[in-house]
């Protein structure tokens, strides 16, 4: 057994201590106070186990968010770990509760386990001499579960510095596999403005809005493709004031989901400039590809290749796997960064009432970062 997995066994008790720490500090996305009172709880945390330099990078809206650094080497080609402090859950929402070797909580998996997680796989780097000839960042961010859009700059700045990405998100259930491959996503806003009419006297002098997002409707869903992994949803409409009156306006939210940055330009062209099937109509699109997705390139599949090595030298099979949903991840892979996902704990039940993270594991996906670390930051 490797040194590093060694002591992090030993301190296993240690390691759930930090975890309840830091889910009691309750932290839901859109309560500052409360995030910026766990965003004190980490910090305490990092200061006693791990004592790099911290920067407290203010915010007004969301929380403040958190650059941790440890080692003395290089920042450029830094190795870059990401992760979210806030949650989903309203405060008192969902008990804090262990049963056996399970902890039940908010955000113990969606990420608090992997805040967790890291902290000790830099104490272990730490205690057990490990020379870094890389700085290692941890970036905490407020506001992942809420769109990121106080935190998206900052992790395109720090990514841009970096050589690796490790985002110990929730892992793929139930046995920890981690994410190759994340989805892009892309959010459109449609506008239709029709030509209003009374619908029994001048029906024909009028244009119907909705008529047209009908036509827009089924013309949209024809851009999918299941075998390239592309998706489109229109998952809200509006339109139209009354029963008797042809509609001036409509409007439709559109979910576009990809699985590869080529596919990028081309469907937001589709999807921006569209053809007009109601005459009188006009037809607007507004929106952009807000997260590329994380792509298992080359260097990704090398990347897991090494970390399935080093979970085989503790005893046990390390899959992967990947996810239709985003995460800060897929900024730093958009940037061509190697990027891995998923290196949070075993568990389960991210958002749900059933969130829960595996203790005894916890000792084992430490290990598994500390030595991923540790392998780039001397190559
Ligand atoms: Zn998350």
């Amino acid at each position: 057994m490797s040194d590093i997995l060694k002591y992090l066994k030993e301190h296993s008790n240690y390691i759930t201590d930090t975890l309840i720490r830091l889910t009691k500090a309750e932290s839901p996305s859109h309560t500052k106070t409360l995030v910026d009172k766990c965003g004190e709880v980490l910090q305490q945390e990092f200061e006693s186990l791990v004592g790099g330099s911290v920067e407290m990078i203010e915010k007004t809206e969301v929380g403040n968010q958190y650059k941790f650094t440890y080692g003395a080497g290089d920042e450029e080609g830094q190795i870059l770990v990401i992760g979210h402090m806030d949650t989903v859950w309203d405060v008192g929402a969902l008990p804090i509760r262990q049963e056996g070797n399970l902890l039940y909580g908010p955000g113990v998996f969606d990420m608090k386990g992997g805040l967790a997680i890291t902290l000790w796989a830099l104490r272990a780097l730490k205690e057990t001499g490990s020379q870094l000839n890389k700085q290692i960042t941890f970036l905490v961010s407020t506001d992942e579960e809420v769109g990121s859009a106080h935190s998206k700059e900052i992790i395109l700045k720090e990514a841009g510095k970096s050589s690796l990405v490790l985002v110990p998100e929730s892992s793929i259930g139930p046995d920890g596999a981690v994410k190759t491959e994340r989805k892009g996503a892309a959010q459109f806003l449609m506008k239709i403005e029709g030509i209003a009419a009374h619908a029994g006297i001048n029906a024909w002098d009028g244009a119907s809005a909705i008529e047209e997002l009908a036509h827009q409707i089924l013309d949209l869903k024809k851009l999918e493709n299941r075998d390239e992994g592309i998706s489109v949803n229109i998952g809200v409409v509006k339109g139209g004031t009354r029963g008797n009156v042809i509609a001036k306006e409509a409007v439709a939210e559109i979910d576009v989901r990809i699985t590869k940055k080529a596919q990028a330009e081309k469907i937001t062209e589709a999807i921006l400039n569209r053809p007009v099937f109601v005459k009188g109509t006009k037809v607007e699109v507004f929106g952009e590809i807000d997260r590329y997705p994380l792509e298992r390139t080359e260097a990704v599949i090398q990347l897991y290749a090494e970390l399935k090595g080093i979970a085989a030298s503790h005893g046990y099979d390390l899959r992967e796997g990947s996810s239709g949903g985003a995460s800060d991840g897929n900024f730093t892979a958009g940037l061509g960064i190697p990027t891995i996902d998923g290196l949070g704990p075993l568990g389960d039940g991210a958002h749900t009432e059933r969130e829960h993270v595996n203790l005894t594991n916890l000792p084992y996906r430490a290990a598994l970062m500390a030595e991923i670390i540790l392998k780039y930051a001397n190559k």
